[in-house]
């Protein structure tokens, strides 16, 4: 073979394996990335390059036709420190055909080696998140994600999501790793934070350490560190954990460098504010990232989430899996899927995708994580029928006491992650 046919075979398949021309981006720019146009005087798709604009309507970063295979091997297998350094230092030059080949010699840190005899998900690596934290109602107060009250008949509900999401969490790694996966969960017990402790221990023993080293590098102005310094458990939730939290999810996470990542939560109707009485909604789904507007970009971090997110094909994958789930959720849980005008956020902060009750919404998480990933919302936990299945703790599945429902929702998500692995 010439040499020459030998390199065209090769773009050939590599386009094939990564599935990265300028017009595949440009599709999912518009099905996943640019929320309601934000980013068309951002983003621009010509022949020869995709362009993006800085504040000053200046050409900051361009790839070019030739690049983008290489450039989406290298998002998928670089921390996002060598993504940040290696994007600013491009700009809008052209890589040569050296810098190209280097790129796309990066070990592919996802590889999976073919063993015989094998159980199904040997060699894959799956990140768990389970949300929140809190599980008496101190803590939780903090967070404000438990409901707790009297329905009419007299009954008390009392659920802490934390307790929800980490139960299944801790089914769904048994279930995965019955099939061979290896599986890291972002927090150790039902009452911890991703910093190994709970929020109250958090506040006692790290928040001035966390706060001074901050203040101390730059990235805490002295107006906020005074004023986080005097805050309440709630206020300094609001303004300063609850992104350290999520950031440090995000952290944990792309270090273990996953195959893929599942997000739980347990959702609310939204309407039913105050949540002090149950509602008779009830809808499932999944988000997946993107979703971007124009004011977002002013921060580099995001900016540079946003160019992996179009050079790889990440989020058609991450639709795959989450289309399975919201699936699953709707067969195993009997409950309608959401569509757009089921909920407001959905309408006014998410693109739907074309897989019922998939939506892109560009949550920290959905954004920051380097995987395939699915961001579940399965119930509603303040509807009336749930609200009392989620109380019940009937039914005990590889020693964890819990219930029918919160067993289903494990199960969906293990149904979705071995058909994914299945295609
Ligand atoms: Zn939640």
């Amino acid at each position: 073979m010439q040499m020459k046919t030998f390199f065209l075979c090769f773009i050939l398949l590599a386009q094939l394996t990564f599935g990265q021309t300028i017009q595949q981006c440009r599709q999912r720019f518009d099905t996943y990335l640019n929320f309601n146009r934000s980013l068309n005087n951002v983003v621009k798709f010509e022949s020869e390059a995709i362009y993006i604009f800085n504040l000053q309507g200046k050409k900051e970063f361009a790839f070019y036709a030739d690049e983008i295979v290489a450039l989406a091997h290298f998002f998928e297998n670089s921390t996002y420190k060598q993504q940040e350094s290696f994007i600013k230092q491009k700009g809008v030059k052209h890589l040569s055909k050296k810098i190209l080949d280097s790129l796309l010699a990066i070990n592919n840190t996802r590889k999976i080696s073919a063993t015989h005899n094998k159980l199904p998900l040997q060699g894959i690596r799956i990140a768990i998140d389970a949300g929140h934290f809190g599980t008496d109602l101190r803590e939780a107060e903090a967070e404000k994600k438990y409901l707790y009250f009297a329905k009419a008949n007299g009954d008390t509900v009392k659920l802490f999501e934390s307790v929800l999401t980490f139960n299944t969490a801790l089914i769904l790694k048994k279930m995965l790793e019955e099939q061979g996966a290896e599986i890291f969960l972002t927090r150790a017990q039902n009452n911890y934070t991703s910093f190994n402790c709970t929020f109250t221990d958090w506040l006692e023993k790290h928040k001035q350490r966390t706060l001074d080293s901050m203040k101390a590098a730059g990235k805490m102005p002295p107006e906020k560190y005074n004023k986080l310094k005097k805050a309440n458990a709630r206020a300094m939730y609001l303004d300063f954990f609850k992104d350290h939290d999520l950031i440090n999810r995000a952290k944990l996470i792309n270090q273990f460098n996953p195959h893929a990542t599942v997000i739980i939560h347990y959702n609310v109707d939204e309407k039913n504010v105050d949540w002090i009485k149950t509602t008779p909604k009830n809808f499932t789904m999944a988000f997946i990232g993107g979703g971007f507007t124009s004011n977002q970009f002013d921060k580099s971090e995001t900016k540079i989430n946003f160019i992996r997110l179009l050079l790889t094909n990440q989020l058609e994958r991450s639709e795959n899996i989450s289309a399975s789930t919201v699936s699953a959720f709707h067969k195993n849980l009997n409950i309608p899927v959401a569509e757009k005008t089921s909920a407001s956020y959905l309408n006014k902060s998410c693109v739907a995708t074309k897989s019922a009750g998939v939506f892109c919404r560009n949550l920290a998480l959905c954004r920051k994580i380097n995987s395939v990933l699915v961001y579940g919302e399965s119930l509603y936990q303040d509807n009336e029928n749930e609200a009392e299945q989620l109380m019940k703790n009937d039914v005990n599945l590889y020693g964890i006491q819990t219930n029918a429902r919160v067993v289903s929702v494990a199960k969906s998500y293990y149904e979705a992650i071995m058909e994914t692995v299945k295609k």
